[in-house]
């Protein structure tokens, strides 16, 4: 009989692919399951009981902004704890790669103070060499990464606003080639960010063309998703169907402001798919969300040093002008803004304000109340005083639309956080992400556990083979012989997610500053212990992924 390097034994085997679990052993040798058996059967010269935990593949996070914090952070703590063992990044149109020496000033700008770190050196240029920098010194993970029109962009003609010259765009597609052949697997955008939102929808087309040649995925997050969701779904489907190439649509809950409930979106996506349009949705399970104050300006001035903002905003003509340019909404800005547009300023609540600190726990409209003001100048008047350092948690999104994207089969779960730990750079201040915390074991806890929402087995499906299915990632995201040994144990009586709160908010938040999850005890990334009882063993062995076709054309 064979003796394996690690059997990992006695435990309900959930395959990853929707099917109930059963009784068995895994017996794992270099990195890989080499056999499944019956419960008890198989010897390792190590071997853990699992005692009638659940055995799943390990999940995989499609849709992550990890891209720099990964570097500050390698052993990938917040999402490996939780049991993710691959993450996608390069999301939302935002990729720290390609990058141009003359346009690094703006990359920077919009990564914000992460790319002062000291683990970010800004080394590469391309994105072959980002990658190479990646693997370099070891990773908790593994990491498979999207090249972001953003970063395209940026490369080649910097935040210029409008559409792009034939020079410009023939420089994007260069840029974007040289990514697909090392190894994205596919393109990103943002088209609510800047520079996103200054592209066409032409634009975005000749750049999918370039992506069909290596066979990858159009993800987006799409022009809106609000008001305009449906248009911009039907956006996003056209740009896959003129590229010929699957689309991936990103975070696609309603916001607030939205003129319908989930349903309907999700109806543009059947449609599309009975014609035989591959497109597919992912989604978070959190209502609500903590970007800068700033974040909600409008695009063309949200990035400015903040003193230059100040200037903006103590001129009483360019405040009322930005006013109307948040209401009026005409090029569609990020969900969070549906609530400025809206005047929901009680779902609106002070998270950080170093400079007002009175003002933390408290909603824009308490504020407003006390101080005799108007919601909306307290909003600006917030701003003034504290510039990029005012954050506030906005309550966004109606939970309605969480369920009704969880039960449909062509929705994966992902959790759009990014690789934090609750010490250094990554906690100073304390982040409110509690989905880069808690996303998985909540869905379990919340969705499967305590409400039957979703069945196990449907769960794990859209944590693990459906996210490998769809990046091609044929060794992973289910547990047969022969794939990676990417393996989360778990215990579903005992998982609870320490990060995440339920709306309405009261001061002091519930579950924050964040922890880790309990319930997940063994977490394996490429047949080595990274979870142990538990707890992060140090080890690293994750790898970049890179995709199947990126070496051909
Ligand atoms: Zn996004």
């Amino acid at each position: 009989m064979t003796t394996y390097d690690f059997v990992l034994a006695n435990g309900k085997i959930m395959d990853g692919c929707g099917n109930p679990w059963y009784w068995g052993d895994l017996g794992i040798q270099d990195g890989r399951i080499s056999e499944i058996a019956p419960a008890g059967s198989l010897q390792g010269r190590q071997k853990v009981d699992a005692a009638g935990r659940f055995i799943t593949p390990g999940f995989i996070d499609i849709h992550t902004h990890s891209d720099l914090s990964i570097l500050v952070n390698r052993r990938a703590e917040s999402a490996v704890r939780q049991g993710v063992t691959t993450q996608l990044i390069g999301n939302c149109g935002m990729s720290p790669a390609p990058v141009s020496e003359i346009h690094l000033a703006e990359m920077k700008r919009q990564w914000g103070p992460i790319s002062d770190q000291p683990e970010v050196r800004w080394e590469w240029q391309t994105f072959s060499q980002y990658l190479q920098i990646l693997e370099s010194q070891g990773l908790g993970i593994n990491i498979a990464s999207l090249a972001g029109h953003g970063a395209l962009r940026i490369a080649s003609m910097g935040l210029e606003e409008g559409k792009a010259s034939p020079a410009a765009l023939r420089q994007m597609k260069s840029l974007l080639e040289e990514a697909l052949r090392a190894g994205a697997f596919g393109l990103s955008t943002g088209l609510v960010y800047p520079p996103g939102c200054y592209a066409s929808t032409d634009e975005i087309i000749a750049l999918c063309r370039e992506v069909a040649k290596y066979h990858g995925l159009y993800a987006s997050h799409i022009r809106g998703e609000r008001e305009t969701i449906l248009e911009a779904v039907a956006e996003a489907i056209r740009i896959g169907s003129e590229a010929g190439i699957p689309v991936q649509i990103s975070h696609n809950a309603p916001k607030f402001g939205a003129p319908c409930d989930a349903s309907a979106n999700l109806q543009l996506v059947e449609e599309a798919r009975a014609k035989g349009k591959d497109v597919t949705v992912d989604n978070d399970l959190h209502t609500d969300l903590a970007p800068a104050l700033t974040d909600g300006l409008p695009q063309e001035i949200q990035d400015l040093p903040a003193d230059q903002i100040r200037t903006l905003l103590r001129n009483p003509t360019r405040r009322a002008e930005i006013r109307d340019e948040i209401v009026g909404d005409r090029k569609p800005a990020f969900g969070p803004v549906g609530l400025l547009k809206h005047g929901q300023w009680q779902r609106i609540t002070m998270l950080h304000a170093p400079k007002s600190p009175q003002v933390v726990g408290k909603t824009i409209s308490t504020i407003a109340q006390e101080r005799g003001s108007d919601p909306f100048d307290v909003y600006f008047d917030l701003i003034a005083e504290n510039g990029h350092d005012a954050e506030a948690i906005f309550d966004y999104i109606d939970e309605v639309n969480i369920r009704l994207l969880l039960k449909h089969p062509a929705v994966i779960i992902c959790s759009d956080g990014q690789v934090l730990a609750p010490y250094g750079f990554l906690n100073d201040p304390p982040p409110y992400s509690p989905c880069s915390y808690g996303e998985f074991p909540g869905a379990l806890e919340r969705y499967v556990r305590d409400e039957p929402v979703l069945t196990l087995q449907e769960a794990i499906r859209k944590m693990t083979s459906f996210p490998a299915q769809r990046l091609g990632l044929r060794e992973r995201g289910m547990l047969r012989e022969g794939a990676w040994a990417d393996i989360v144990v778990f215990d579903l009586e005992r998982i609870h997610d320490r990060a995440t709160n339920l709306y309405p908010h009261s001061y002091p938040f519930e579950n924050y500053p964040h922890q880790y999850p309990e319930g997940i005890d063994y977490v394996l990334v490429n047949g080595v212990m990274v979870v142990e009882e538990g707890e992060h063993s140090g080890a690293l062995p994750g790898k970049v992924l890179r995709h199947h076709f990126s070496k051909q054309q």
